[in-house]
């Protein structure tokens, strides 16, 4: 399939982007906009805004539509939590994005460096708000505790796909584990953010039903983005969806009450993340 025109995103360049880079290479650091190939580097990178990536480069699942590097991780870095304070500190930011691989072959998943990283970030960098895009930890909410324990201001999970599609989507998680990830967060207090791509084989009806779904689950923040295939060794392009059809996502998404709705060709979990979590009420 051609790639439609909308899909076109800028190369990006300048100082800003090349201090950044410069930064990531120097402290050894990993980001998921480059380990994803995201299309936004260009846009995102030129105005000094990354989404790092901790726990390493390797992640122990292999989900269909995921460039990120999966096999068995090398021993945990346990100075990446200093790199990443430091870093982000001189980075000078007042919002950061982190993310990580999934480390099912740690007994703690990572959850006790996810929150070191949380926690020394905030004491590097006082005022930085951070929004943590966790992954599933199996559904165990006793390792999400320990990551909330950091207290991220955001909560980011992404559900990637709605629910008939997950088993083929995300082979190694499910809907029930990371819909009490959310639900978690939420009862707790935390301001909870979610998101799927399209273009993997579902319909509109099941994204508005995904939408119904979070609206009833009360989560503040909801992304829509086109799947793009990283790579030929993942599953291919189901659909491009029209500019015009995200915005009905998003005017049904605001219609059902979600307080804010991302949708759009080139959005992407962590595309414009400061903004996006403006819009709602950080407590
Ligand atoms: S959208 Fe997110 S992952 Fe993509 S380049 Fe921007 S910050 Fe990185």
């Amino acid at each position: 399939m051609r790639k439609p025109a909308w899909l076109k995103a800028p190369i990006g360049g300048g100082a800003a982007y090349g201090e950044l880079s410069q930064r990531i290479r120097s402290q050894k650091l990993h980001t998921v906009c480059e380990e994803a190939h995201c299309p936004n580097k260009g846009e995102c990178w030129s105005r000094g805004v990354a989404t790092l990536m901790i726990l390493g480069d390797t992640c122990t699942r292999a989900c269909a539509f995921c460039n990120v590097k999966t096999g068995r991780p090398p021993l945990t870095d346990l100075a990446e939590p200093l790199r990443i304070a430091e870093t982000v500190a001189n980075m000078g930011i007042r919002y950061l994005t982190l993310t990580s691989v999934d480390r099912d072959d740690l007994e703690d998943m990572g959850s006790e460096i996810w929150s070191e990283t949380i926690r020394r970030t905030k004491l590097a960098a006082p005022g930085i708000q951070i929004e943590a895009l966790v992954p599933d930890f199996q559904g165990r909410t006793d390792l999400l505790d320990v990551v909330l324990e950091s207290k991220p201001d955001v909560l980011n999970h992404n559900m990637e796909t709605v629910p008939r599609l997950q088993r083929s989507i995300r082979k190694a998680a499910n809907w029930e584990h990371s819909m009490r990830i959310l639900q978690h967060a939420r009862s707790k207090g935390f301001v909870t953010k979610t998101g799927i791509m399209v273009g993997l084989g579902e319909t509109d009806a099941e994204v508005f039903e995904f939408l119904e779904q979070m609206a009833i689950a009360k989560i503040e923040i909801v992304t829509v983005g086109q799947y793009l295939q990283p790579s030929t060794q993942n599953i291919p392009v189901d659909r491009y969806v029209d500019p015009k059809v995200f915005r009905d996502y998003a005017q049904h998404a605001i219609k059902l009450g979600i307080p804010r709705c991302e949708s759009g060709p080139l959005v992407r979990s962590s595309w414009h993340a400061a903004e996006t979590a403006a819009g709602v009420a950080i407590p």
